[in-house]
């Protein structure tokens, strides 16, 4: 359960989405680049509607014993023990798997009854098949593969699911989540928010992931905690999107002259 409200700003109808995708029990996809609030929002939403969130990020290993559960031994005995996604099902918790496209394929074919209108969850290593709680709700998060090194979500998966875009709020938004997040004067959220617009842009860089909300708030709190502005954007964002020297000297070159 997430106890204090986490502070998201709306940037679409995304909240109003979400309300009636649960209200008709559908599953939910949120695509979009990493740091886009996406996973911010799914915990805004859990709030909004008072249910428990199970998250699960979701890697190369992931496999579906992970997310329906296993046999583990304790003591002498052999006991069953469920997996996020059974917990989620039977107790009607919002599942949030972030970057499902990660997962292993067995995955994918676990939740597929659950994504349709049976809402079931078979339990192959015990026989059974469950039926979803009322209020469970499945969420996902993806990264589209537009950039070399993404995996994609075929399109059988993706046709389960309603699906929303996540992208970089407009200047206005980005500047009030900074300060909200960081405690940074105007002055400033609006230079670092300037900063990621322009590295946006800057497609010629061939950077695999560009400049997102969340490596602006870092810079804002840096900022704000007092450490200098220009080495704030050097470590919080210049660093992080590439290790090529001379990207990093054009990026250190073009933030300082904005900062
Ligand atoms: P994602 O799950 O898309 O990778 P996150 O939800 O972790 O991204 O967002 C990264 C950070 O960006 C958050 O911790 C928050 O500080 C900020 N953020 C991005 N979008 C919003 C928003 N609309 N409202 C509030 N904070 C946001």
């Amino acid at each position: 359960m997430i106890a204090i409200a986490p502070y998201y700003l709306e940037t679409q109808k995304e909240s109003e989405v979400f309300q009636h995708a649960f209200k008709n029990k559908l599953p939910l996809l949120i695509k979009g680049p990493t740091g886009t609030g996406k996973s911010r929002f799914v915990a805004y939403m859990a709030h909004e509607l008072d249910k428990a969130l199970i998250t699960i990020s979701c890697h190369e290993e992931t496999s579906s014993t992970d997310l329906i559960g296993r046999f583990i031994i304790k003591g002498a005995e052999t006991v069953w023990q469920d997996g996020p996604l059974t917990t989620a099902v039977k107790e009607g918790a919002l599942l949030y798997l972030d970057e499902v496209a990660e997962a292993r394929p067995d995955v994918i074919v676990a939740i597929h009854s659950l994504t349709d209108h049976r809402r079931e969850l078979f339990i192959d290593k015990l026989g059974l098949t469950i039926k979803a709680h009322e209020d469970f709700m499945l969420v996902a998060s993806f990264n589209p593969g537009y950039q070399k090194g993404f995996k994609e979500l075929k399109p059988s998966t993706r046709q389960r699911f309603l699906a929303i875009s996540f992208e970089y709020p407009d200047a206005k938004k980005e500047i009030e989540i900074l300060m909200n997040e960081s405690g940074i004067n105007k002055d400033d959220a609006k230079k670092l928010v300037a900063i990621g617009q322009k590295i946006r842009n800057l497609t010629e860089l061939g950077l695999a992931e560009t400049v997102s909300t969340r490596l602006l708030v870092d810079a804002a709190k840096l900022i704000e905690s007092g450490l200098p502005k220009r080495l704030s954007v050097n470590v919080a964002v210049v660093q992080p999107l590439s290790d090529d020297a001379d990207t990093i000297q054009a990026l250190n070159d073009l933030a300082g002259l904005m900062i």
